[in-house]
């Protein structure tokens, strides 16, 4: 039965990156308003994120890492009302399937914090009482140490760690009130965010100022498809990195070829050729619309009255485009 959830759990978690979104997700979950992660080889050896949230009640330790296991469903109905990111129960789950997964947590309301291990999704020996901070810290140690077959099929360690940098950077964007730390175990930060910053103060920050500088705000409302789309975009990307696509829909990062095929045949035809653009689109949907049973950790997301969406969203950003280019 370990080898069927392994195998499992390998094909939700595929890199470092999937199991850190799904953990800082949780931290969002949590209402934490700082979040730290630190990491050692890509997040292979080591990849810990501390969060100030409201913490996981000792009794809770015990089961937080069974399948299933979640405290955001308290009921069927809730299905039709989701509006947290997680609801599924099998992110700890599966981490826990395939590293070492250790929790320090404490509630608001403990004396004091605990740490638990966990493997295979159980308890590893007994909770212990220790000192900490209100919130939780969740280190993943040897990811992938049980599944060769996946570790042979990663990348180095400094490409885990790009993807790393793109998932922080994406929820920093998007959560601008968060402040958001990235760092290699050891060494200088490399992501910095400060709480109640802006979107356009964390482009700079991640960016770099001349994207900061370019960037256009864009908004749709439309009532009849309950639909609300913000962001920020540019005209042209003058760094010589590619173009950078964040998709958020109902705040939770996500890919979507479709859009990204129609922003892309947009900006093909006003930009130059081998000129890329920065583009941040949040996309609340009503959460009926949106298909929630893909994978966890499936980033391509499937919603209803997609091709009226997608015209809404061509057009919008067609006009930002023709009125600095005429
Ligand atoms: P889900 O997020 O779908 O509920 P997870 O496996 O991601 O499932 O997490 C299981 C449970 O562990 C959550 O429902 C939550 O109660 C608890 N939990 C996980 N991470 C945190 C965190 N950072 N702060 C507080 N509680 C957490
Ligand atoms: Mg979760």
């Amino acid at each position: 039965e370990d080898v069927v959830n392994r195998i499992a759990a390998g094909e939700i978690v595929q890199r470092p990156a999937n199991a850190l979104k799904e953990l800082i997700e949780n931290s969002l979950d949590a209402h934490s308003t700082n979040i730290i992660i630190t990491v050692k080889a890509g997040g292979l050896k080591y990849l810990q994120i501390q969060d100030n949230g409201t913490g996981i009640r000792n009794e809770d330790l015990e089961i937080v890492c069974e399948r299933f296991t979640t405290s955001k469903l308290r009921q069927y109905d809730d299905l039709k009302q989701i509006s947290t990111y997680g609801f599924r129960g099998e992110a700890l789950a599966s981490i826990s399937h395939i590293a070492h997964l250790t929790i320090l947590t404490k509630t608001g309301i403990a004396k004091c914090a605990y740490k638990a291990s966990y493997k295979d999704g159980k308890l590893l020996g007994p909770i212990k009482a220790c000192a900490g901070n209100n919130g939780t810290q969740i280190t993943v140690e040897d990811l992938f140490y049980n599944v060769i077959a996946r570790k042979k099929a990663l990348r180095s360690p400094s490409e885990e760690y790009s993807h790393i940098m793109e998932v922080v950077g994406a929820y920093a964007i998007h959560n601008s009130s968060i402040a958001f730390t990235l760092k290699k175990f050891g060494e200088n930060t490399d992501i910095k965010t400060p709480t109640n910053s802006s979107v356009i103060e964390n482009v700079r920050i991640i960016h770099g100022n001349q994207i900061a500088r370019e960037l256009m705000e864009v908004e749709i409302k439309d009532s009849t498809l309950k639909l609300l789309v913000q962001g920020h975009i540019t005209n042209v990307n003058y760094s010589h990195k590619k173009g950078t696509m964040l998709l958020f829909i109902n705040h939770r990062l996500v890919d979507s070829q479709a859009i990204r095929k129609a922003v892309d045949s947009i900006y093909s035809t006003y930009l130059p050729r081998n000129t890329h653009a920065f583009v941040y689109l949040s996309i609340e949907l009503d959460p009926r619309n949106v298909d929630v049973n893909v994978h966890p950790t499936k980033h391509e997301v499937q919603f209803l009255y997609e091709e009226q969406i997608i015209e809404k969203i061509k057009s919008c950003i067609e006009s930002k485009l023709l009125s600095c280019n005429s």
